[in-house]
């Protein structure tokens, strides 16, 4: 084993690479630093970039998560990609292991006419712009929001669910959240009356949780719409019904939706089941979805009928999943998206690649809910510690010659200070509104708040 501690560069600092973070600093046996790195300025992945603002105890983990960077031997480098602004080999040369936790946070394609049309966007976009993602696409949202009248949204996941749920909600259910101010500025110009959500399957494959489902029958201004011809359960349906509560109770929240009568409120959620999108059509814009309906298979499957219908919308959003992305020199399995590995250790062609590892969703794929991330990273920190009782005594560079390196290279480094500066920066802002705290959106203005320009 090394004589200094061991130095490990973490990259990515979402909920797993803040778990493999905290699972290498509380462990005793080895003494460990560790750098968190990030291409953003700011901390905690899709924890601040995905789960929905209006969630707020969920995305309140990040307060768990942020206890990390207190302990000594952690610190954030933010705003550095891996990849772009340092390669892993060069990262080798400073760290005796890396591990990759860079998420998956791409979104698959529906791989139909009209895909790309003006007005058809990806879930994992919109997400980012009502989040305040650096990266959010804010004109297109902010041109097509208050000009659409009918929205599409396909799939039935929660993140179709959450998306649905953003654009039914009154600007009043969401003023407390953390939601930048252009989001509520946008929302409150929308012009969307209805919210057609499409499922493949039957109401029994549905991948929603019960909880996430509920929330849609209970909104402010919005009544939500099943037709009751589309609860349709074949026997594989009524056998994952029986031995799955879960389903049980999601199939129980839409039965009752369909025996409900529409109310008097200005927008509707109409969800659709057995139907699956197989064109888009439009002039400049997206104007209309062809929709086909599908018939179960009896094994938890759907096809084609043939028989189509027309919905008239000038916005869709595909949220039909997230994929991963190769990262240049690790290896990748490109039919599943994910880096290949054993136990956490990154796999080459035959064997293990010394001192890679890998957890969260580049891992596994997108799955599992932010818990599982944890279970997953100290999976892969009992794989790293114990290898790292074999790891030669190399000498590496210090940490100071890290730093040097970045600066060299011009990099505008946010680490802990600047992290903690950015942090009081979103909390002074909201509380000029009232609330806990308001996103900066902007990389400039982020910077700008840890002080790193
Ligand atoms: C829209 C949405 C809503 C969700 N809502 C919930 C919910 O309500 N409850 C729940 O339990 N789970 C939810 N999840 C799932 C949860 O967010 C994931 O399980 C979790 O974030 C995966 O963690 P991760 O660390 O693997 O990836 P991520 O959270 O994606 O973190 C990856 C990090 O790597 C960084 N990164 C990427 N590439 C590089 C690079 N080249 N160099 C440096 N850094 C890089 C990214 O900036 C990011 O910070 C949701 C997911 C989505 C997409």
């Amino acid at each position: 084993m090394v004589a200094r501690p061991m130095r490990v560069a973490v990259i990515g600092s979402g909920p797993s690479g803040m778990y493999a973070a905290d699972a290498l600093i509380i462990q005793q046996e080895i003494p460990v630093t560790v750098d968190v790195i990030d291409k953003l300025p700011v901390p905690f992945g899709l924890v601040r970039y995905g789960v929905a603002p209006d969630h707020v105890s969920i995305r309140s983990v990040r307060d768990t998560l942020d206890k990390v960077f207190d302990k000594p031997g952690v610190r954030f480098i933010g705003n550095v990609e891996v990849g772009v602004d340092i390669s892993v080999s060069q990262l080798q040369e400073f760290f005796d292991a890396i591990v990759f936790t860079y998420g998956a946070s791409r979104d698959r394609r529906l791989g139909i006419p009209g895909e790309d049309l003006d007005g058809s966007v990806a879930a994992t976009d919109l997400v980012a712009w009502y989040c305040g993602h650096p990266d959010a696409d804010r004109k297109t949202f902010e041109r097509l929001i208050p000009s659409a009248t009918a929205a599409v949204v396909v799939g039935v996941g929660n993140v179709a669910v959450d998306v649905t749920r953003v654009l039914a909600k009154t600007v009043e259910e969401l003023i407390h959240t953390d939601m930048p101010e252009y989001v509520f500025e946008t929302l409150r110009r929308s012009s969307i009356t209805d919210i057609h959500v499409l499922g493949r399957r039957g109401p029994a494959q549905a991948t929603y949780t019960t909880k996430e489902l509920r929330e849609l029958g209970e909104l402010l201004d919005a009544d939500i719409v099943v037709d009751p011809s589309e609860l349709v359960f074949d026997a594989a349906s009524n056998e994952v019904i029986a031995s799955d509560k879960a389903i049980a109770r999601n199939v129980e929240v839409v039965k009752e939706w369909a025996k409900r009568t529409q109310s008097e409120k200005s927008r509707r959620i109409h969800l659709h089941f057995l139907s699956r999108p197989v064109e888009l059509r439009g002039d400049d814009r997206v104007r209309e979805v062809v929709v086909e309906h599908t018939e179960l298979d009896g094994r938890g499957g759907s096809v084609g009928t043939g028989k189509t219908f027309v919905i008239s919308a000038d916005l869709v959003v595909r949220s039909v999943g997230y994929r991963g992305q190769a990262l240049p020199d690790v290896p990748f399995d490109a039919t599943h998206n994910v880096i290949p590995h054993l136990d956490g250790r990154v796999q080459g062609d035959c064997a293990a690649v010394g001192g890679q590892y890998v957890a969260g969703w580049i891992k596994r794929g997108p799955t599992g809910i932010i818990g599982t991330n944890k279970k997953d990273a100290t999976a892969t920190v009992a794989s790293l510690l114990a290898d790292a009782a074999n790891l030669p005594a190399a000498p590496l560079p210090s940490t100071e010659a890290f730093d040097d390196w970045l600066a060299k290279a011009g990099l505008q480094v946010v680490g802990n200070a600047g992290w903690r500066a950015i942090d009081n920066a979103e909390r002074e802002l909201g509380a000029v509104s009232g609330r806990d705290r308001t996103t900066i959106q902007s990389s400039q203005d982020l910077l700008r708040a840890a002080q790193v320009i």
